[in-house]
């Protein structure tokens, strides 16, 4: 009776090599940020929507950001709690989403 255990396997010297991550994956010059989103500002915009081209006033709608909890966390830093939460009731603290108030498409945002 012979038991055959394998505990002899130790690590192989073979595999030692595949450690090599894949070569990046240079992009093509130019970057194209295939964006069709007209440029918004932090209001309402006149444009022609490129979903149903009619010429609108893009519907705002203001979004907390990363920049508007950053904000906050800066007031609570420097002592300001009471003043912390005022990032969250100003528009300016956050992002413009822009919608088309005719058929509701996504315009763009406004990063403030
Ligand atoms: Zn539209």
């Amino acid at each position: 009776m012979s038991s055959a255990e394998f505990h002899k396997h130790g690590p192989g010297e073979e595999g030692q090599e595949y450690q090599h991550p894949p070569p990046p994956v240079a992009p093509s010059a130019g970057v194209v940020t295939a964006t069709n989103a007209p440029v918004v500002g932090s209001g309402p915009t006149t444009l022609v929507c490129p979903s149903c081209h009619a010429t609108v006033q893009t519907r705002v709608q203001y979004e907390t950001s990363t920049r508007t909890h950053l904000m906050a966390l800066l007031l609570c830093a420097i002592g300001c709690w009471c003043c912390a939460v005022i990032p969250y009731f100003k528009d300016s603290c956050k992002n413009a989403a822009h919608h088309c108030p005719d058929c509701g498409a996504y315009l763009g945002v406004y990063n403030n």
